[in-house]
């Protein structure tokens, strides 16, 4: 098998071997580039030890960060690339980094403590795919499955358990029965994972093209750092705008989302107060008042809990909170949006909106049509707004007072001035208008 290898790794790889040492590249580039993607990086390992690497690349720039974990980082025509020594990992005693790691003159050691089939493949020009796992035939049948006995590999970094579902989303891969099996038995140590790690598996878990599957598929594992989503799986809605139990109408509410990390985080998170808010009225019809504001509490505690940035946490809680505020497609509704949450947030909403109704039943998918026509008036009205605030006004207060304007008789002749624009009267120019409100 033949890879197109960018120029700058391939020079590093030849002069790495004309010193007689090994070089491959390594890891999710020889991954993405058998699943013919365009890799993003393309990551280097070498059977130097980080010394000798140094010494070979001497003549070029160099950026030690990496060197206790043996990566070197070399900048080759402009480019950094990675070069890590061939490792092999100590124990884990804490179920997530090894104890040590031992450098190893061996490539074969360092794939074996690589996490998927898929993952642990190395390749250069000179001996092409080297691929002991049988990753290439993986991807290929779109399987992902763990290197060795899954336990193990779980055991040692619970991470991984949360790799798998994500590479999961973002390829559509089917894990492997017994890798599958695993992640269930050994999700509990996920406890053993920092909060931060967590929250950035989870991000570009969500933001995947196959998340519905995994989200409806493995519940139990996403229960060990959620477990505020355990009382949703398999509640029963009672309630005929609803086909789906409340974990299923949110799996298919994220897949309904633009694929954006915020959206996808609200849709997750939008329901989770239903079951605490659930009530039958006479007609056996269930109702869940006051869930939007249940959820956004509980969403602020995992978000607070998970250590997510200040931004996405108060962005997410909101939208939570207004998830099912009433929208109409009129005019009132749409300068309301805009002035109580702005544009960014409002055009937001009804994302958010378009993504919970798509998860409806069917029946209640005509407002999807008012949702278009509500964002149109939004466009509209910024449109305008553009032109009638006082900021794009080319006057200013200060310009008044030079000429005797004081206390609340500047902001009078101001809005006077603006009202002389939108109308028609003068021109949104200085000297017209310092000349007209000498007329006022
Ligand atoms: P991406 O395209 O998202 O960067 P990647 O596979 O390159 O995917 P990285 O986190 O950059 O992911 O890791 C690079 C490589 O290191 C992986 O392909 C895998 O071989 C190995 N690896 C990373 N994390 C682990 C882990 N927790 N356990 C075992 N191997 C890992
Ligand atoms: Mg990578």
């Amino acid at each position: 098998m033949h890879i197109q290898i960018p120029d700058a790794a391939a020079r590093a790889i030849g002069i790495l071997e004309q010193q007689g040492y090994e070089g491959y590249l390594v890891g999710g580039c020889v991954r993405d580039a058998v699943r013919g993607v365009e890799p993003h990086d393309w990551d280097i390992t070498t059977s130097a030890l980080p010394r000798e690497t140094m010494a070979v690349f001497s003549g070029f720039r160099i950026i030690e960060t990496g060197l206790k974990h043996g990566t070197v980082t070399v900048l080759m025509e402009g480019e950094p690339l990675e070069i890590t020594t061939f490792r092999q990992d100590g124990d884990y005693a804490d179920h997530r980094h090894p104890d040590g790691v031992t450098f190893v003159r061996d490539l074969r050691a360092d794939l074996i403590r690589r996490d998927f089939t898929m993952n642990a493949m190395a390749y250069c020009p000179r001996t092409g795919l080297v691929d002991p796992f049988g990753g290439r035939e993986d991807i290929e049948k779109g399987i992902l499955r763990a290197v060795g006995d899954p336990d193990c590999r779980f055991d040692e970094d619970a991470l991984r358990i949360l790799r798998a579902l994500r590479f999961a989303s973002r390829f559509g891969y089917r894990i492997e029965e017994d890798t599958r099996a695993a992640m269930s038995r050994k999700a509990h140590l996920l406890v053993h994972v920092s909060s931060e790690r967590i929250l950035s598996e989870l991000r570009q878990m969500l933001v995947g093209a196959h998340v519905l599957e995994v989200l409806l598929s493995c519940p139990d594992i996403l229960a060990v750092p959620l477990p505020e989503i355990e009382g949703t799986v398999g509640f029963a809605q009672h309630n005929r705008h609803h086909i789906h139990d409340v974990w299923g109408h949110t799996a298919h509410a994220v897949a309904a989302a633009p694929a954006d990390p915020i959206l996808r985080l609200t849709m997750l998170l939008h329901d989770l107060g239903k079951p605490l808010c659930y009530s039958e009225d006479g007609k056996g019809e269930g109702h869940f008042y006051g869930h939007a504001a249940r959820s956004a509490e509980l969403a602020d505690r995992i978000l607070r809990r998970l250590k997510c940035d200040t931004f996405t946490r108060e962005e997410v809680c909101r939208l939570v909170a207004h998830h099912d505020d009433t929208l109409h497609a009129d005019a009132r509704t749409a300068r309301r949006l805009l002035s109580r949450h702005g544009y960014d947030r409002a055009c937001r909403l009804l994302e958010v909106r378009r993504a919970d109704l798509a998860a409806h039943a069917p029946a209640f998918h005509g407002e999807l049509d008012a949702l278009d026509a509500l964002r149109r008036l939004l466009d509209d009205l910024l449109a305008q707004e553009g032109r009638l605030t006082l900021k794009a006004l080319a006057v200013k207060g200060t310009d008044l007072m030079e000429l005797g304007y004081a206390g609340p008789a500047v902001g009078k002749a101001l809005g006077a001035l603006l009202d002389a624009v939108v109308d028609g009267h003068c021109e949104n120019e200085k000297a017209a208008l310092l000349a007209y409100v000498k007329n006022l």
